[in-house]
């Protein structure tokens, strides 16, 4: 979690202008609040500074959604236009997101082209959703006394809705959220990271140049004190969250009987099994492990090797990550950029520490410059070490060995969380015996945890939350159903 010492405006220097980073009722506004300090996350130094949202602009702020919703949302045709519009944008001004990326996320060039492909689509899959909402024909003559009765379900929107924001997607789970938001016709506001909050306005400038009706996408900047005003007015109807448990917890206290969706934290595994074609799973575990610096929350953390592989995986796999270009993100050859603060891989730098203390075995990386974690692989690490039991979030995989396919199932169960596992195997007695058995939101045979694609149903179970991404589900999830009938007389 971002402490708002790393963040905010303490030491700004003297006459330094805030962005106005706020869109609020159809205008770009300064927060009044106190001002953020946006920091380059390979050099740590401020390269902007943005307001924040006060009291009185949150309230101003819902008061403005609450009038919009109540106006109407246009459509589902238009709808889907002005979704269809906002993606064709985002790809035409691409490289602004992924200038914005590189600095205020640390993202390497190819990590960045990652999150506007997907939010294009995202944005596509939005439109093409908005078109079909769609409810049941209930079939009520078919109970006593109800002949001739007609009955049907809409799916109606829910009104205000509150988007919360992490930094490691900092696109596309701001898409995932405001655009289902807007395809099912309610009105979002937005709160993105306080680390990243640039690329949100990327995006809702987009949305607003493809002409989004005013009030009916909103942003305000800042951290949890922002979140806590807008729960505690009562005409926000659903908040969608992602971030980590801890800070959903809080949340969830909040939103008392309202609904949310909780895309919450992870450790997330990935099982090779004795019959694992190695050619093809190693290249898509070293992705997993180490795209955006192991900042995803499906990133592997643990590799469950079957004990007969595990000699053949260690050693190529240690060639792999040895080999991966770490750094400046603005250097095109690097693969793997900073993590998201220097205090982020000061903590990663001690977890690794501490693991080598207890006897794990460094197989790769471990070292700490500034924010930048060299690509660390780990084998030896038992089930005490922080590496191994708490959620990582940075470049580090463990190699565990597993002799029964039960056994790895058994550990990745055991963790609190459960948000998604891969498992590599061309039997259908493994494939299917994990995907009955894991307690995850996702099971991807001959593919890692981290192998999303934007149209599937996307959450997790356990502490990793509940609730479904991805636009048709996201869509169900801020919708109501509401029975009309009809009695002839
Ligand atoms: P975070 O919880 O620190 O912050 C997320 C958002 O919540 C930010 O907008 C932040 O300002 C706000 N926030 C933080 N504390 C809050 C509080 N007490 N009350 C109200 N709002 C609060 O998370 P992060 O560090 O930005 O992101 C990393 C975490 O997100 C990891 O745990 C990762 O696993 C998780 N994550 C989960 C998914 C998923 O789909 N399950 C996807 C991405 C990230």
């Amino acid at each position: 979690m971002v402490s708002s010492a790393q963040v905010h405006g303490a030491g700004r220097p003297p006459g330094t202008a805030t962005q106005p980073g706020q869109l609020v009722d159809g205008e770009w506004i300064e927060g009044a609040g106190e001002p953020l300090a946006v920091r380059d996350k390979y050099s740590l130094e401020p390269f902007a500074w943005i307001g924040t949202a006060d009291a009185a602009q949150v309230r101003h702020c819902v008061e403005t959604a609450h009038a919009a919703f109540r106006r109407g949302a246009p459509g589902a045709f238009e709808r889907g236009v002005v979704l269809d519009r906002a993606a064709a944008l985002v790809e035409t001004r691409a490289e602004d997101f992924v200038e914005a990326m590189r600095r205020e996320a640390g993202f390497p060039r190819q990590d960045a082209l990652g999150e506007v492909r997907r939010c294009i689509q995202t944005l596509r899959l939005s439109a093409e959703e908005a078109r079909r909402i769609a409810g049941d024909i209930v079939p009520v003559d078919g109970a006593p006394q109800q002949a001739g009765r007609l009955a049907f379900t809409l799916r109606v929107p829910l009104g205000v809705v509150v988007a919360i924001t992490p930094f490691n997607s900092p696109l596309n789970t701001v898409a995932h959220k405001i655009a289902p938001a807007f395809a099912a016709g309610n009105a979002a506001i937005l709160k993105p990271s306080p680390h990243t909050p640039f690329t949100a306005c990327l995006l809702a400038r987009a949305l607003a140049d493809a002409g989004m009706p005013r009030g009916l996408l909103s942003v305000l900047q800042g951290g949890a004190e922002v979140v806590q005003r807008l729960l505690q007015d009562e005409r926000v109807r659903f908040i969608a969250f992602t971030g980590s448990t801890e800070a959903g917890r809080t949340i969830q206290q909040a939103a008392g009987l309202r609904r949310t969706q909780m895309e919450l934290g992870s450790i997330a595994c990935t099982i090779v099994c004795a019959d694992a074609n190695l050619d093809h799973a190693l290249p898509r575990i070293v992705g997993a492990a180490y795209r955006k610096a192991g900042q995803v929350c499906t990133s592997i953390q643990l590799l469950l090797v079957h004990r007969s592989r595990m000699a053949e995986v260690e050693d190529r796999l240690a060639g792999a990550v040895r080999g991966l270009a770490y750094g400046d993100p603005a250097d095109p050859g690097t693969v793997v950029g900073p993590v998201i603060s220097e205090a982020s891989a000061v903590r990663i730098e001690a977890w690794i520490d501490e693991a080598i203390g207890r006897g794990a075995r460094r197989l790769a990386g471990g070292r700490r410059s500034g924010a930048v974690i060299a690509p660390t692989l780990l084998a030896d690490v038992d089930d005490g070490m922080k590496v191994s039991c708490a959620e990582i979030f940075g470049p580090v995989m463990c190699l565990l060995p597993f002799d029964r396919l039960e056994d790895a199932i058994g550990r990745i169960n055991a963790t609190p969380y459960g948000l998604a596992a891969g498992i590599f195997t061309n039997r259908l007695d493994e494939a299917l015996g994990a995907a009955r058995r894991l307690e995850v939101g996702g099971v991807h045979v001959n593919d890692t945890s981290s192998s999303r694609v934007d149209m599937m149903p996307y959450g997790g179970s356990k502490d990793s939350g509940f609730g479904r991404e991805g636009p048709r589900y996201a869509i169900h999830e801020m919708t109501e159903e509401r029975v009309v009938s009809f009695t002839c007389v």
